[in-house]
């Protein structure tokens, strides 16, 4: 893992959220931007992620308008591809597994039958296109624009 600056410069969120590196984005407002996991875990794996630059959960004081994209992005996922569940994670702290130091949510789908691995295929993101247009295409435009105008 590569040090990322307090200010964000060099974290690879910061960076998909300003459209400097590309990410598979399924939804972005002023405040959050959502994007497919890089090593996903299950079909429809996704991070929900402030814009704004802060570490972990103890310098998100006043960011609880995540909690409505990562609701919207659940059940986006869940029309889509109707998994048995869904977990919502969030690690702080290296002891926690945390890997990237800009906040995100875990969304990821638990499908029958299937157990949830480290090692799912990386190979599901080349169907990555699909599967943005899938849940997209369930996301709530009207629903949406209430929240954020
Ligand atoms: P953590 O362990 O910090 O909770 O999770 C970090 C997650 O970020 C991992 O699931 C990892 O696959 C994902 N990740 C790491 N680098 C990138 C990247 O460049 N792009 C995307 N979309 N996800 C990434
Ligand atoms: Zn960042």
């Amino acid at each position: 893992m590569s040090d990322q600056s307090e200010d964000g410069d060099e974290c690879i969120f910061c960076q998909i959220a300003k459209d400097k590196i590309d990410g598979y984005k399924l939804h972005e407002d002023d405040k959050t931007v959502a994007f497919l996991d890089l090593n996903p875990i299950s079909k429809g794996h996704t991070l929900v992620v402030p814009k704004e630059h802060v570490k972990d959960i103890h310098d998100a004081k006043g960011m609880s308008y995540m909690w409505d994209v990562i609701v919207k992005v659940s059940n986006s996922i869940k029309e889509a591809y109707n998994p048995a569940g869904i977990k919502i994670t969030q690690n702080n702290g290296e002891a926690a597994g945390q890997e990237m130091f800009h906040l995100h949510f875990h969304i990821t789908p638990v499908y029958d039958g299937t157990e949830i691995e480290e090692n799912y295929s990386r190979e599901e993101l080349e169907q990555a296109e699909e599967v943005l247009e899938k849940i997209k295409e369930k996301m709530d435009e009207e629903e949406m624009e209430e929240i954020y105008g």
